[in-house]
């Protein structure tokens, strides 16, 4: 009864079939443009040879409905090991687009279950059998592609993901329904609807997925601009204009977490000494590890920034005076010991600090900003220059004055002095 309900009479499944095939070839050849686009981006290559290889194996499988050809059982396995590895390169494809591990070994085992029990399956006669096999082993293919899009569900990617999820989810059920209704029938009476349902099931899930597929890529592309915006290629530190936008983004949340702001601004020391004896490449160098020391000593919070040639910023949220000045501090002498190879020697390098303070009230209360924290921490720093380098000085804003914490910090010892304000 059911049956007949899902059964497509053969003009309009043969007419669905041949959109689906079009629809195949549109979706490959949209896939074969993103790959020579983008051809550093994994995915496309994966993806394509999978709908190419399923297209190839439906072609087969539909052949072999239509001939009485004595090897047409082999055929038919043919045809449906091209399909199971044409959904198996498919989620491999979204495997290496989320730089995940290769999982072709799986893949692999999945098609030679096909190959293997669905050829002994044939040669016995039970073709019904054989049928509910590589349903199953389809549906298996399309629920890792679905648990690889499921693993990758953040913000950014969501919407495009639980699409992706989705037709994963709805072909694996095309594939399960077809395995159930051979299975539970006699195969002459269901594969027929079966057919009937999986060619619509696929047609709707995987024009959905080809495009979705496009959309990924073209997301992950306008991702990779905005970093390029946003970033010093030389030193991979943030670049002014993201600086802008990430200390904007940390003014707000401190705000709102009622949190204090720390703000160091770094120079190194005589750096066109270091160009003009060891040459511009060997000042990049040292740029280079400047910011991997500072990486490496930072909080995931914290913010740095290169703001010009020699100077970064570093912003630090939740930091008190004290903080600050230890970290600061830390910073410098690490910096200090550090030895950078020339390739023939060794050169280190020594950089001033200077370091600006808002307190959680101020910045709530509007009286003190980033822009102002910026200017602060520049005049500490010309301190820090004038008092002969490689030394750290803190702006005294009226606030860090009158904090008798702070206060005592503030003790005239070697590389540690308060910058008076207007001095
Ligand atoms: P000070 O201690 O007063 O800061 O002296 P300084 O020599 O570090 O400062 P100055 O502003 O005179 O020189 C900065 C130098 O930074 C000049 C420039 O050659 C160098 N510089 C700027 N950008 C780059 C860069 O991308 N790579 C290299 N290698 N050097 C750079
Ligand atoms: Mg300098
Ligand atoms: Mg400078």
């Amino acid at each position: 009864m059911i049956e007949s309900v899902l059964t497509l009479g053969a003009p309009q499944f043969w007419g669905l079939v041949t959109a689906y095939v079009v629809q195949l070839l549109v979706a490959a050849m949209l896939v074969a443009v993103l790959m020579r686009s983008v051809p550093d981006i994994p995915g496309p290559g994966w993806w394509l040879a999978g709908i190419l290889v399923s297209l190839g194996g439906m072609l087969v499988a539909g052949a072999q409905m239509e001939t009485t050809v004595p090897w047409r059982r082999a055929v038919y396995v043919l045809g449906d090991t091209a399909l199971l590895t044409g959904i198996g390169l498919i989620g491999e494809g979204l495997r290496r687009f989320f730089g995940h591990r290769p999982g072709l070994l799986a893949v692999g085992a999945l098609v030679a279950a096909e190959v293997l029990v669905g050829g002994w399956l044939e040669l016995r006669g039970r073709s019904g059998m054989h049928v509910v096999l590589t349903s199953m082993l389809a549906m298996v293919l399309w629920w890792h592609a679905a648990w690889v899009a499921a693993r990758e569900l953040r913000p950014g990617y969501r919407a495009l993901l639980l699409g992706v999820l989705l037709c994963a989810l709805v072909q694996s059920a095309g594939w399960g329904l077809r395995a159930a209704l051979v299975g539970w029938g006699r195969l002459q009476d269901n594969v027929a609807a079966a057919n009937s349902v999986l060619a619509l099931v696929s047609f709707v899930a995987s024009g959905v997925l080809a495009l979705l597929f496009v959309l990924l890529v073209n997301f992950r592309l306008g991702e990779r601009l905005r970093q390029l915006a946003i970033r010093d290629p030389l030193t991979g530190a943030l670049n002014r204009r993201g600086f802008e936008i990430a200390a904007g983004r940390l003014a707000t949340l401190a705000v709102r977490m009622g949190q204090p702001i720390a703000l160091l601004m770094l120079d190194l020391d005589h750096f066109k000494r270091v160009n003009d004896t060891y040459g511009h490449e060997v000042g990049d160098r040292v740029l280079r590890a400047l910011v991997q020391l500072v990486h490496r000593a930072k909080r995931e919070t914290d913010v740095l920034a290169r703001l010009g040639g020699e100077e970064f910023c570093l912003v630090l949220p939740g930091t008190d005076v004290p903080g600050a000045k230890v970290f600061a501090d830390r910073l410098r002498r690490s910096f200090e010991a550090l030895e950078i190879d020339t390739g023939r020697s060794f050169v280190s390098c020594t950089m001033s600090i200077g370091v600006a303070y808002a307190s959680a009230s101020a910045l709530a209360e509007g009286r003190a900003d980033i822009v102002d924290l910026l200017r602060q921490a520049d005049e500490a720093l010309y301190e820090a220059k004038r008092a002969g380098r490689n030394r750290i000085r803190i702006f005294a804003s009226p606030e860090v004055l009158s904090s008798r914490i702070d206060s005592r910090l503030f003790v005239t010892t070697g590389n540690m002095e308060l910058t008076p304000p207007g001095h």
